[in-house]
Order: structure tokens, then sequence, then C-alpha cells
């Protein structure tokens, strides 16, 4: 099919909103819902660095009141000498995290070769903005029927996401979520800009959930909770946030990974926005009973 506006009428995209105004509810399972009424907090680490890490910031996201885990085994480097990830033994750790925590986990598949293996341990399979228009991938990700995360080009147009999200449709995948994650500035000052008109617009041309990442949209710790206050403010559906215990010694993205407190906090305020817009956020998972209290 064309894209060519000159060529015509065209029957209307999948992803369109007019195909279904109601919008899509992805079930990433274990109860938790994107698109639904309730605003998801999806929260953990850049990457899984160890065991005692990524289950120590678990359970930590968890306690602070998220929803989602993440956390990247298969992380995409701008440069080939930078960590790369754990690899597989990442996503056994993330399975390891989930099974204590009760969390579902998103976790990014960075070529067509690790899908299988990301697609057995991930509930959402997050594809990440320099792979948005890696249109094999997409593809790859589409025939797997796992929930997907696309996060947008840095440099990608609004129209050039929605049609990288036609490939998982076109594939007949239709848990799919979109996430704004800052495009590239003009301002050394301010490299990141967190496009949070990219919600609104969204929202009236695709059915499809809207998430929203402060963390990669600001590159700054202490911007975090104002954007993802902000992105709630705008109509995400969820936000995606990158946490640390220790974020001086994370080996990735340790500038704008917030502490686990500073996550308790975002989430009560990203609740009190969320009232104000007629919402509410996804209730906390309760404790793992292994260390329930009385
Ligand atoms: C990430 O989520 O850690 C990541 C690499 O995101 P992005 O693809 O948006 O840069
Ligand atoms: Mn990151």
């Amino acid at each position: 099919m064309s894209d060519d506006p000159r060529l015509g009428a065209r029957p209307p995209r999948r992803v369109s909103r007019e195909l279904r105004p109601e919008g899509t509810v992805v079930d990433l399972g274990r109860g938790v819902l994107l698109g639904g009424p309730e605003v998801a907090v999806m929260a953990g680490p850049c990457a899984v660095e160890g065991r005692t890490q990524i289950l120590e910031i678990a359970e930590a996201v968890r306690a602070a009141g998220a929803t989602v885990l993440r956390g990247g085994a298969f992380k995409p480097r701008t440069s080939p000498y930078s960590f790369q990830g754990l690899g597989v033994r990442g996503l056994e750790l993330l399975a390891e995290a989930r099974a204590a925590t009760g969390m579902p986990v998103v976790t990014e598949a960075v070529d067509t070769e690790s899908v299988p293996i990301v697609a057995e341990h991930a509930d959402m399979i997050q594809v990440g903005a320099r792979n948005m228009q890696n249109f094999g991938l997409l593809r790859r990700v589409g025939r797997t029927g796992k929930p997907v995360l696309l996060k947008r080009g840095m440099g990608a147009t609004i129209d050039e996401l929605l049609l990288a999200a036609e490939y998982f449709l076109a594939e007949g995948s239709e848990a799919v979520a979109l996430c704004e994650r800052g495009v590239r500035g003009f301002d050394p000052a301010a490299p990141h800009l967190l496009d949070l008109n990219a919600i609104p617009l969204l929202r009236t041309l695709t059915h499809l959930p809207l998430v929203a990442d402060p963390s990669h949209g600001t590159g700054v710790r202490a911007h975090v909770a104002p954007m993802a206050r902000a992105a709630v403010a705008a109509g995400a559906d969820g936000i995606i946030v990158e946490v640390h215990t220790n974020p001086s010694e994370a080996r990735s993205d340790g500038a704008q990974s917030i502490y686990p407190g500073q996550l308790r906090e975002l989430v009560s305020e990203c609740g009190a926005v969320a009232r104000a817009v007629g919402r509410s956020l996804a209730p906390p998972r309760s404790a793992p009973a292994a260390v329930a209290g009385p």
C-alpha cells in the first residue's frame, strides 16, 4: 500500500484512532493494564547489572509504588566499547525479579536474533529509539504477539512513529504502546527535549496507549519528576522512569537515574496530577509473601 497522499484515497491505517475510538488497552498480565483509566508507573534501572542490583532495585521500585519493572538486558549503546548489558543472564535475572515482586517486566530487544529469548522472558518487549525504523526487527517482534513498547526515534516525526507502529499491527500484533522519550533539541543547555505536545497530538491520531519517558527525555535527575508530572497532566497512560539505588556507580544513565525515595515522591505527585485530570494511578503491588509483614 502506498503512503503517498497523491495516489488518492487509501484505507485508514490500522493504528488510526478512527478505527477504535474507544482506545486500545494493552494487558501486560499480573493485573496491569496500559491504556485504561489507571496510569501505570514503569520503573527500574537502565540496565540489569547483577543479581543483587536488580533484585534490590525491583523491590525498591515496587515498594515506591511502581507497577511494571523496566531494565535492559541487551543495551543499545552509542559506543561498541560501552557496557552492552548482561544479555541472556540479564533476562533470567529480570524473570527472577518478576517472581520476587509480582511486577510484569519490560525489556528491550536490540536485534532479530535475540527476539525469541527476550519474548520468552519479558511481558512486554521494548523497541528502542535507535531501532524505531529497523523494519526487520519490528516485524520479528510483531510476530511474537507479545505486548510492545515502541520508543520514538530521537529525530523521528510523529508520522514516522505511527508508521513504525503500523508494522506491528500489520503482523497481527495489536498490543502496542508508543513512548515519547525526547527528541534532539537545538540548545546545548537542554539537548534532550521531551516532546509533551506529542501526547495530545498522538491521542487524536491513534488508539494506541501512550507512555512518556522523562528520564531519557531530560537526561537530568532533577528534571525527571517535574516532567513525569507534566506527562501525566498531558494525558500519558504511563510513565517509564530509570531508578538506581547507587546512580553514581550505574553502568549506564546514572545521571538521569532517580533514587527510590525520589520515585516514591514522584508516584505520590503523579497520583495527585492523575486525579486532577480524572484518572488515577494503578494501585501499588502488595509486598511479596516472603517479606510481608504480620
Ligand atoms: C532505555 O530505555 O534505556 C533506552 C536505551 O531508551 P531509548 O531507546 O529511548 O534511548
Ligand atoms: Mn537508559
